[in-house]
């Protein structure tokens, strides 16, 4: 049987690790992070991802799940080596392969017999071959021979819902360049494979394309619907009504025609930059994305030109922000939406009072240039305790049903920004709010007193 080596222990080399095992194979799971490595060896998982405890609980109890940051015994230990680094975004866009590299060259300092190298990072078009360039360079300075194939393996699954992901995922892809890498490739992926998961079997460059073109497209996707949101506004149409009458045409699908406050998180802003500067490179403008990157940017100071058009002058007022994380379900906060609309609405004079279920420890280090401004709170109702305003930026499902009387009673005034459209702006308006959502037909221009006077007329 395979054993596995999965190389860098974050969000995907953790949950890839820990699913492999439990689909039954041998699996070590290495990083350089000393810290984050004795955590899992105490049990402990460094991050927030629903169900992933159990999943490594499981599997170090029946010893097939173990850690180390020995990077040596990773090599020689494994049959096949998956790459699962982080690959983030060098100043000019393109990802930077240093971690890549580095693995790479460590797996051919230690290379002990035939291995199958998978880059499960995500990496541009021509990485697999460098990564084979890498490994070819470390032997031959060491006067080895030993035969190894590199296999380009993308991950698909999302933050959030990520075992479920990996371990039903719509399809598997893989870009080999041997019948011995790939029939390896399906032997580790053998449970899928029975469940008669697709099997996408590619050249190492399609592969590493599959991904790029995905995470861009569905980042457009989303951009897409934003922009249709902001029209929707002048002209007094419901986006929600638009997506779902969009939706329900097979050719488009329902899913990511949610508007909000742009796209964030580890994939999607990295990704499209990346996408766009490999288009540059080699003369072929992926056009679509690189606006795709514009308006997303837009769509962010959008909300808080939002804000203030509700509010008028921030100076002096205290917001309540209910969500930090860049999705529900994470704790992740990279390039999450809420990084740049606080930083933006303290620009302007504001302070806040803040809450989220897991991203709390997260944002006071990524948020630590406003620790005077913010207020970190034990819960929502605490956090929207007299303040002026309040904003949903991430929709977790305790804030879809708040106690909305108690949260008037809390709030100095009843403005209610609900960037992710989870309430309806009728009910919200009945309730006594000024309400602003996404996208949710003509923002009113509140007078003083208005919204509860239709509130008592109803
Ligand atoms: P991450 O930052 O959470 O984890 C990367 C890990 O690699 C870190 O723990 C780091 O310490 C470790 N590392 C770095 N250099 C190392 C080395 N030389 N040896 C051993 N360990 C090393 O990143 P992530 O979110 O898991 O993303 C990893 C890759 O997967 C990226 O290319 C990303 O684009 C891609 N991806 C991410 C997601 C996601 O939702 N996060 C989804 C699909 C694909």
């Amino acid at each position: 049987m395979n054993k596995i080596s999965v190389i860098g222990t974050g969000y995907v080399g953790l949950v890839t690790g820990a699913c492999l095992s439990d689909f039954g194979l041998n699996v070590l799971c290495m990083d350089n992070d000393v810290e984050k490595i004795k955590k899992l060896e105490r049990g402990i998982i460094p991050i927030y991802e629903p169900g992933l405890d159990a999943v490594v609980e499981r599997n170090v109890a029946n010893c097939r799940l173990a850690f180390t940051t020995d990077i040596k015994r990773a090599v020689e230990e494994s049959d096949v080596i998956f790459i699962a680094v982080g690959t983030p975004p060098l100043e000019d866009g393109s990802a930077d392969l240093k971690f890549v590299e580095a693995v790479a060259r460590d797996i051919g300092r230690y290379m002990n017999g035939y291995k199958v190298v998978v880059d499960k990072s995500t990496v541009p078009v021509g990485t697999g071959q460098r990564v084979k360039q890498w490994v070819r360079e470390e032997l031959l300075k060491r006067g080895a021979d030993y035969e190894f194939d590199v296999v380009s393996n993308p991950e698909f699954l999302r933050e959030g819902s990520a075992v479920y992901d990996f371990t039903h995922p719509d399809r598997v892809v893989i870009g080999a360049e041997s019948e011995r890498a790939l029939e390896r490739m399906k032997q580790v992926y053998r449970v899928l494979y029975l469940n008669e998961t697709p099997f996408i079997e590619t050249n190492i460059e399609t592969a590493e394309m599959i991904k790029y073109a995905s995470n861009a497209f569905l980042a457009m996707k989303i951009t897409f619907i934003n922009e249709i949101a902001n029209l929707c506004e002048k002209v007094g149409a419901d986006v929600q009504d638009v997506a779902r009458g969009m939706g329900r045409d097979g050719r488009i699908g329902p899913k990511f025609l949610h508007p909000g406050p742009g796209y964030g998180g580890s994939c999607f802003p990295k990704d499209t930059l990346a996408l766009v500067k490999i288009g540059r490179e080699y003369g072929a403008p992926i056009t679509l994305i690189e606006q795709t990157v514009k308006a997303n940017e837009a769509q962010k100071r959008l909300m808080v030109a939002k804000i203030m058009e509700g509010l008028g002058s921030l100076v002096g007022k205290q917001i309540a922000v209910l969500g930090l994380a860049f999705k529900p379900n994470t704790d992740d906060m990279r390039e999450s939406p809420a990084l740049v609309i606080l930083n933006e609405l303290a620009n302007r004079g504001a302070r806040f009072r803040v809450y989220d279920p897991k991203a709390m420890e997260e944002a006071k280090w990524r948020l630590a240039n406003l620790k005077d401004r913010i207020t970190y709170c034990q819960n929502e109702y605490e956090a929207i305790a007299d303040c002026d305003a309040l904003v949903i930026l991430t929709e977790w499902n305790q804030f879809r049903s708040l106690d909305l009387a108690r949260v008037k009673l809390l709030l100095k005034e009843p403005y209610f920004f609900d960037l992710r459209n989870i309430y309806k702006r009728e009910q919200m308006e009945r309730a006594g709010f000024y309400y602003f959502g996404v996208g949710q037909g003509k923002n009113k221009e509140w007078t003083e007193g208005q919204c509860q006077a239709a509130a008592v007329k109803e």
